[in-house]
């Protein structure tokens, strides 16, 4: 962590005292969740879940009603994403996270090569890494607030990167090395849904719903080619040693019957097909990847104005349009800016920790609303000018 101690708003010991500032209400957001993920849930999907929760929650995920709600979320990803022909949606239990230890399993053949520029690519390299079937994978590092270049590397089966680096906000655009043998592993957790991409560029498109799709948490799911199931199940065929629960043949198969291997969490399931129906009854993703690059323009043109705010990512291609990273220079803490807007309901923007800047993290994924990002900036202003 930073360590300021000469900064507003800070005590002798470093820590961050909250100034006492109410901002009128008139100025504040609809909603105040701007977190990058959890992010905000819509209120709608979640009405419509207690609509829906005495025959459904609480019901077997073997049964035609959980089925159904799977099936209707499967096909509507499929919508949402223009699947190519072959393509499929499968999903199982853990997460992106999960799914790294699923891909180390049942998807790298030998070696990999990965892109990484921040604290989620990273930790894909890192279990790649530990896996003692595969072989030390190639890595590709950049500056953080950057992303390395993709090029095709000898001896590779699996390129694997984020589609949306989290925790610095930088993105990269899809796209498949000059390389015929291997696939193409994308990390979507918090791009899916809000991004443009290529789907024909993605062997695996797979993320964890709970950040651009507006739902919870503990699933992952995965648009996957025909040769990403070919991989799978060649993989399977040889024979290596897999843990039942992070064996992609099984979520294959169990995903073929709108089903999980093991009992996945109901409410995430319908929580994340509520905002896949909203955005393809919206216009699908050109629709949802406008609204964010909407509320992007506003915050980086806000920041580009300021007087003590600036963006972070300083090629505008790489600079991500669903997590917005906001510098500060020295003369205003962003710790103090964030609890104080804490304090008044507007949450979860502070600066992934790890990065050790002076920076906001602001969360701008199609459920958040274009004009509460506008609201947003005109609360940072007003705490800005009442700290000083
Ligand atoms: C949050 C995040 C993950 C981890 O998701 P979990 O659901 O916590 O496993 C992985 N990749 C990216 C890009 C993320 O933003």
């Amino acid at each position: 962590m930073k360590s300021a101690p000469n900064r507003p708003g800070r005590c002798e010991s470093g820590q961050v005292s909250t100034p006492d500032i109410a901002i009128p209400s008139h100025m504040l957001p609809a909603d105040g969740r701007f977190g990058s993920g959890p992010s905000k849930v819509r209120p709608e999907s979640v009405r419509a879940l207690a609509d829906h929760a005495v025959d459904y929650m609480g019901t077997s995920h073997r049964q035609v009603t959980v089925q159904f709600v799977v099936a209707e979320l499967r096909n509507g990803l499929s919508e949402l994403f223009a699947a190519p022909d072959g393509y499929e949606i499968i999903l199982g239990n853990g997460g992106a996270t999960g799914f790294w230890d699923c891909a180390t399993f049942g998807l790298i053949e030998q070696r990999s090569h990965h892109l990484s520029f921040g604290e989620f690519g990273g930790k894909f390299v890192k279990a790649a890494a530990g896996a003692p079937h595969l072989d030390e994978p190639s890595v590709a590092e950049s500056e953080p607030g950057t992303h390395p270049e993709l090029v095709a590397v000898d001896g590779v089966d699996a390129y694997c990167y984020p589609h949306n680096e989290t925790s610095t906000g930088v993105m990269i655009d899809p796209a498949r090395p000059d390389d015929a043998d291997a696939i193409t592993l994308v990390d979507a957790t918090s791009g899916a849904g809000g991004l443009h991409f290529d789907p024909l560029a993605t062997d695996v498109y797979y993320f964890s719903p709970q950040k651009a799709l507006a739902s919870d948490g503990g699933l992952w799911l995965a648009m996957v080619s025909p040769a990403a199931v070919e991989r799978i199940e060649r993989i399977h065929a040889s024979g290596r040693w897999r843990p039942a629960s992070l064996d992609l043949k099984l979520a294959l198969d169990n995903s073929r019957k709108d089903q999980t291997y093991n009992t996945p969490a109901l409410s995430t399931i319908f929580l994340t097909g509520q905002t896949v129906s909203w955005i393809n009854d919206n216009g699908g993703l050109p629709w949802a990847a406008a609204r964010s690059a909407q509320s992007a323009d506003h915050l980086y043109g806000w920041a580009e104005q300021s007087p003590v705010a600036s963006p972070y990512v300083q090629l505008d291609s790489q600079r991500s349009r669903v997590v917005g990273t906001i510098d500060f220079d020295n003369s205003v803490d962003a710790d103090v800016i964030t609890e104080v807007l804490r304090s008044n309901g507007i949450l979860d923007i502070g600066g992934y920790r790890k990065l050790g800047r002076n920076q906001l993290r602001i969360g701008m994924f199609p459920a958040v609303d274009p004009d509460d990002v506008l609201a947003l900036t005109a609360c940072i202003d007003h705490v800005i000018e009442h700290i000083a």
